[in-house]
């Protein structure tokens, strides 16, 4: 799979340029150059680029060890667990830069594996040829030389970012158990590139996926938001579902998607939060996090609608049981969105009450939440929630006089501040 000799193409046979390359990525790339180390980009930057979109961050390989790296820059820290890494910051962007690594099957050492799966991955390589075979996709796995500005590939990455396919290097099955959440990555890349998963690295990823299981929930919480809000959220969550993927990931919610209401729901979120996105408006996780998990809460909270019933209550601790981290719910949700999530829930109580004293339905507008609870609000009737479609119309024609006058009370204060 991995070629002894990589594909090398010079600088004049690419459309790779250093325009394309963050300033923060050219510095490091130079400063390790001009420090006598190897230094290349690879990944995300290379592929992105090759693919004319921009990509998100830039990753850097070096044969540099991370003590070596940290001397070099005044503004590096040096991270990971399972991965030593180290972050050069430049104002607000970070660079990520590795060391070369060793592939796993190459007889030069083993990261620490249990089960199968890698814990620790620190068996430092000397050469890019050690490190093209650790990489996970052959599109990933193309590496642009700041000393001649060619691009290497070791794994026909070039060909397969022609041909539209993301292709494991190696085993599929073991490149899995190595790391399962190459399962998401697979997904993520086909999703937001429209790329097809090759049948060797798709198949096994079914009978795999429950995996997933042994993966850190704060790892899988990073893979979630990567995955629903970058903008490819409708394919990702489609090809999640259709590999068996979700179900990992939010069984509870997956219990619920015979319902077409819920299914409608999850997808109608995805969809509002790709096109947001695309027109360049903010997204929180928050609302699309207190969507995924709205059916499983509906449902149970139905189960308790008898008289006499506290349902604020109600919706409070199931919320919170929906919330904690057990073998239901893998998905470390940090509490500076659960608490967001749990205020969207408990304004739908709210925002759908009897309507009559004017004055506390006011109050309610001021509420921080508000607009988040009334756009989910929406996104219910839209979903077909039939018993909230009246409530939704209500609050859009009370918020339809509101925009009438906010603005005329605004300019009054201005006036009588001048
Ligand atoms: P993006 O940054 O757009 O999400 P990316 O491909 O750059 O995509 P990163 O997570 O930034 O993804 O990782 C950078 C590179 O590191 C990848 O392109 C790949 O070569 C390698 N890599 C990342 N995660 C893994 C993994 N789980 N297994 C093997 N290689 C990986
Ligand atoms: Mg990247």
């Amino acid at each position: 799979m991995i070629r002894k000799t990589p594909i090398c193409v010079p600088r004049p046979e690419h459309n790779l340029s250093r325009h394309n390359i963050s300033q923060a990525a050219l510095n490091v790339l130079y400063q390790l150059h001009k420090s006598g180390y190897q230094a290349f980009l690879v990944g995300g930057g290379v592929r992105d680029v090759l693919l004319g979109q921009t990509p998100k961050d830039f990753d850097i390989v070096t044969n540099a060890l991370p003590e070596q790296i940290r001397k070099l820059f005044n503004n590096c820290r040096l991270i990971g667990r399972r991965f030593v890494l180290a972050h050069v910051r430049f104002n607000r962007e970070i660079v990520e830069v590795a060391t070369f690594r060793s592939s796993h099957d190459n007889g030069q050492g083993e990261g620490i594996v249990e089960n199968g799966q890698i814990v620790r991955d620190n068996v430092y390589g000397d050469t890019v040829d050690d490190d093209a075979g650790r990489r996970d996709f052959t599109i990933n796995s193309i590496y642009y030389n700041i000393s001649d500005f060619s691009l290497l590939d070791y794994a026909n990455g070039i060909k397969d970012l022609q041909d539209g396919i993301i292709r494991l290097i190696g085993d599929p099955v073991l490149r899995y158990q190595e790391d399962p959440v190459r399962m998401l990555r697979a997904i993520r890349f086909a999703a937001k590139l429209g790329f097809t998963i090759e049948s060797k690295t798709a198949v096994p990823i079914p009978k795999l996926a429950n995996l997933l299981a042994n993966i850190p929930p704060a790892r899988l919480f990073e893979e979630v938001l990567k995955l629903f809000l970058s903008g490819h959220a409708v394919a990702s969550f489609k090809k999640l579902h259709q590999y068996g993927l979700f179900q990992q990931l939010f069984p509870q919610t997956e219990a619920c998607l015979e319902n077409p209401i819920a299914l409608k729901l999850i997808e109608q979120v995805m969809c509002d939060t790709d096109e947001r996105i695309s027109n360049k408006k903010p997204v929180t996780p928050a609302f699309l996090l207190a969507a995924l998990l709205w059916p499983p809460l509906l449902n149970q909270l139905s189960d308790k609608e008898t008289k006499g019933v506290n349902l604020q209550e109600e919706l409070i601790e199931i919320g919170q049981k929906l919330l904690a981290r057990n073998k239901l719910q893998r998905v470390a949700i940090p509490r500076r969105i659960s608490v967001p999530m749990q205020e969207i829930w408990l304004l739908q109580l709210r925002l759908t009450r009897q309507r009559k004293v004017k004055k506390k339905n006011l109050k309610l507008l001021e509420h921080p939440q508000f607009r988040a609870g009334y756009d989910f609000l929406l996104l219910r009737a839209k979903a077909g929630e039939s018993q909230v479609v009246e409530f939704a119309s209500w609050w859009t024609n009370l918020l339809a006089d509101k925009n009438v006058n906010v603005p005329i009370k605004r300019r009054r204060r201005h006036y009588s501040n001048s």
